[in-house]
């Protein structure tokens, strides 16, 4: 029987598909991943890898990996796999597109509702007894209707946000790394350059993937170019926005507020600034934590799994010129 390394505990439907092809080795830890001298270890004897987005999957994983016959992660980014390495072996990598779009659009507006209307904020200040009154000062936020809402990244998520838009009657704006008639025209969004989105978006949501070309996309020079009542809300990953240049515009007022999912630097550690700051939301990286979506990606990231041990072409495919 092939022998599979699953770094994490993943939903129970998944694992048992996967059992009925493979011998398991499971890091069983549910909070924490696997060292990377443990993932070395798991993948020696191992003819797949199932992984998550916290497992670096470098070219010395990859080396380790003699046998492998499949990379499999349980997410729609990559960034965290060398894929480069991982072609030059011929192994396959995979990924979960499409399940997880809809979860993280709702989250990416549970994001721009709480950080225009002070919601975490506000929360603190009721449950900290700082409420004395109705008052006609008090909290005040930005108004979400009607605003112009900037997409970074008009891919499957960045679509699904500007598709939620229209109930709120919002102008949209994009850009994208290619032009998207279809999708712009059914969205009502204006296609525009990096720079002019920036100056006239009121909200700014990134929905790119973590590449060489988007590392620091967002830094001090693009937060300069944004209206001083403007939110930024991020989504993607965490290293495409610079991260301290996004904490000096939060703490002297470049732009009003953020609400992050991610982070350069996951989990966020105790002594981050972010964390001393009113005007940012914040979350532990939840874009696609439902139940049911959870389950579809585990089961998505077994199907690529056992595709690939099994010899068959995996349906979700990184690297597809591996098995050209
Ligand atoms: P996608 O469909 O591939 O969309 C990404 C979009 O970004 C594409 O339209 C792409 O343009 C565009 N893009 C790529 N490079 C660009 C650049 N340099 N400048 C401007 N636009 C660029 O991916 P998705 O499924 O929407 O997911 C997007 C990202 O969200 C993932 O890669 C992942 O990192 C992140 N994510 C996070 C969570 C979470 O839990 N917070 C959950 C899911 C996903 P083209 O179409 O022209 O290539």
């Amino acid at each position: 029987m092939p022998k599979v390394y699953v770094t994490r505990p993943i939903a129970e439907q998944a694992l048992d598909m996967i059992r009925r092809q493979a011998e398991v080795t499971l890091w069983s830890d549910p909070d924490r991943p696997p060292p990377h001298a443990e993932l070395v270890r798991g993948v020696r004897d191992a003819d797949g890898l199932l992984c998550l987005l916290t497992d670096q999957v470098d070219a010395e994983v990859i080396a380790a990996g003699e046998r492998l016959k499949v990379i499999s992660t349980h997410a729609v980014g990559y960034d965290n796999i060398d894929v480069a390495a991982a072609t030059a072996r011929g192994i396959p990598v995979c990924n979960t597109p499409g399940v997880l779009t809809e979860a993280t659009a709702d989250l990416t507006w549970a994001l721009i509702m709480a950080a225009a209307r002070r919601v975490t904020e506000a929360e603190r200040y009721l449950r900290a007894g700082k409420w004395k009154s109705w008052s006609p000062q008090l909290l005040l936020g930005l108004e979400v209707h009607r605003a112009t809402l900037g997409i970074v990244g008009l891919g499957r998520i960045g679509q699904a946000v500007a598709r939620r838009a229209r109930g709120f009657d919002l102008r949209v704006l994009c850009t994208s790394a290619s032009r998207k008639p279809e999708a712009e025209g059914e969205l009502g969004a204006e296609f525009v350059d990096l720079e002019t989105l920036l100056r006239e978006s009121d909200i700014v949501s990134v929905h790119v993937p973590l590449t060489e070309a988007t590392r620091g996309l967002i830094g001090a020079a693009e937060l300069a170019l944004m209206k001083p009542t403007a939110l930024l809300i991020n989504t993607a990953r965490g290293p495409v926005i610079d991260q301290a240049a996004l904490v000096q515009a939060l703490q002297q007022g470049v732009i009003a507020g953020a609400g992050l999912d991610v982070y350069e630097v996951e989990p966020l550690p105790a002594d981050d600034p972010l964390l001393a700051l009113d005007n940012v939301v914040l979350l532990p990286h939840l874009g696609s934590a439902t139940v049911a979506t959870r389950t579809r990606m585990a089961v998505m990231a077994a199907e690529n799994l056992i595709a690939g041990i099994t010899g068959e072409r995996p349906p979700y495919l990184v690297n597809p010129e591996v098995l050209a």
